[in-house]
């Protein structure tokens, strides 16, 4: 399997090149070079395999020679054994043809650890093989860096630096990055903004002796292996409830477009998906894009689901690239002119072509507080801000007929200020964290200067090396 960038100017690599890589050097995000298929045939033969084996046999394709069968099973097995579901992504059902499938069952209670679990062991098979190390540095506002601390603390092969803003972070957010004790991990509380610290990875990595010297790679959703491991819920959904002779739709509450960008790749795959739900809170970019082929940046309003709270959704260049007919030119002219005017609009063809699988849909915080509590009352269902909007998305848009799965992407206990304010209690943490709170935390305090946490980075490295 080779990818190529979005922009077309970048080397054409593997998977393992495209893991390590990140973002293309071109600017570009890598995407595979056509999607291997899952016949009808495929489909049947994973109904009632267990989610490890079916996550195999799904990414497997995408992988190449670059890990062999047994060997990933291996990974997707260790990555999926800690969950706190046996059947790691379970579906309940809320409503005629309404289901919600629950990808929160992991160490740091979002959907993001279900690449991340893998992303770790991919770094480490892949870097063992090549006798290479790399230092992974990321700023977070929340659930990203928690879900990289977990899938990286320990990795024999994986430096980690990961920077929060002091006192920025939620008290929940901050205790699961801090709590995580490992030689290979460093939590920068740097005195500043989550803006300064996004600002301070960005100029380490123009740094570019430094970036060299310290081997350093990145691990947000733009990364491909990001998306290849949260496309196999999707076919394991699909296939649960009837697919291949049935199609299914699925609501996915949207930031950076990367989950609903797996749900797509399993649609090119061959799963049946006439169509696919993008919920957004009020930062509401992609459904105004969808709805008007108008995609004008507005500010970033603060909402009750903050991991929602984007206007740039980095990976809609992937689908840009798909409904531009895959012309790399016209991608990389169409996202220039939008950096530069903070305006898209594409030809009518494209638009029409989104708008043929796409819809979207939004909810403000008043209507999800609503939702929330109507929904405990009448199903006993306790769902957070993010999975709620996606639930409503389901109820609002489902066809008689035709299952509609909502993605559940966090555990209510992740946000229990918004659920106290819709049901008047919170609700208490699974058991595995019940004793977050009395947890020892160790991280170093860092003024928000490049020195100053480049001196961290460097730290971290020769301790590990030595
Ligand atoms: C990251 C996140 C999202 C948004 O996912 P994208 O892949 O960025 O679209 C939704 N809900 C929760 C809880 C998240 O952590």
């Amino acid at each position: 399997m080779r990818y190529i960038s979005t922009r077309g100017q970048a080397p054409v690599r593997d998977f393992a090149g495209v893991l390590l890589a990140g973002l293309a050097e071109d600017g570009g995000l890598y995407v595979p070079e056509s999607f291997p298929t899952l016949t009808p045939h495929d489909l049947r033969a994973l109904r009632g395999v267990a989610y490890p084996e079916l996550a195999a046999r799904v990414i497997h394709p995408f992988v190449g020679d670059c890990i062999g069968y047994e060997a990933l099973l291996r990974l997707t097995r260790e990555s999926y054994a800690h969950f706190n579901s046996p059947a790691v992504v379970p579906l309940v059902q809320l409503g005629t043809d309404i289901w919600a499938q629950e990808l929160f069952h992991g160490p740091t209670l979002a959907f993001k650890d279900m690449a991340m679990q893998l992303l770790g062991r991919l770094f480490d098979h892949v870097l063992t093989k090549r006798d290479e190390r790399v230092t992974i540095v990321g700023a977070t506002s929340g659930d990203t860096g928690s879900a990289a601390i977990e899938a990286m603390a320990g990795r024999a092969r994986v430096d980690i630096v990961i920077l929060h803003p002091e006192g920025r972070t939620s008290e929940v957010q901050r205790r699961q990055m801090t709590t995580v004790h490992a030689p290979n991990l460093r939590n920068l509380a740097v005195d500043g903004t989550f803006d300064d610290c996004q600002d301070l990875v960005k100029a380490m990595f123009q740094d570019l002796p430094f970036r060299r010297e310290m081997r350093l790679s990145a691990v947000n959703s733009i990364n491909w292996a990001r998306i290849l491991g949260q496309i196999p819920y999707y076919v394991a959904a699909a296939v649960a409830l009837g697919a291949p002779d049935r199609d299914i739709e699925f609501a996915v509450p949207t930031g950076n477009f990367g989950n609903v960008q797996a749900a797509y790749a399993a649609r090119r795959m061959g799963v049946p998906i006439p169509r696919l739900i993008v919920a957004s809170n009020r930062n509401d970019i992609l459904a105004r894009f969808l709805a008007s082929n108008d995609m004008s940046v507005r500010a970033v309003e603060p909402s009750l689901s903050p991991s929602m709270d984007i206007q740039v959704s980095s990976n809609f260049e992937r689908l840009l690239f798909e409904i531009q007919g895959r012309d790399p030119g016209l991608t990389a002219a169409t996202m220039a002119e939008f950096r530069a005017t903070g305006q898209m609009r594409v030809a009518d063809a494209a638009w029409r072509e989104a708008g043929a699988v796409f819809t979207g849909f939004r909810l403000g915080d008043d209507e999800t507080l609503d939702a929330i509590r109507a929904l405990y009352a009448s199903a006993g269902y306790l769902a957070d801000p993010h999975s709620i909007i996606g639930i409503e998305a389901a109820r609002a848009l489902v066809r008689p007929g035709v299952p509609m799965v909502a993605m559940a992407t966090a555990h209510p206990a992740k946000f229990p200020d918004a659920i106290e304010a819709a049901i008047g209690s919170r609700p208490p943490l699974p058991v595995h964290l019940a004793d977050l709170y009395e947890r020892t935390e160790l991280f170093t305090r860092v003024p928000a200067s490049l020195a100053a946490i480049e001196d961290q980075v460097r730290a971290t490295v020769l301790r590990n090396a030595a």
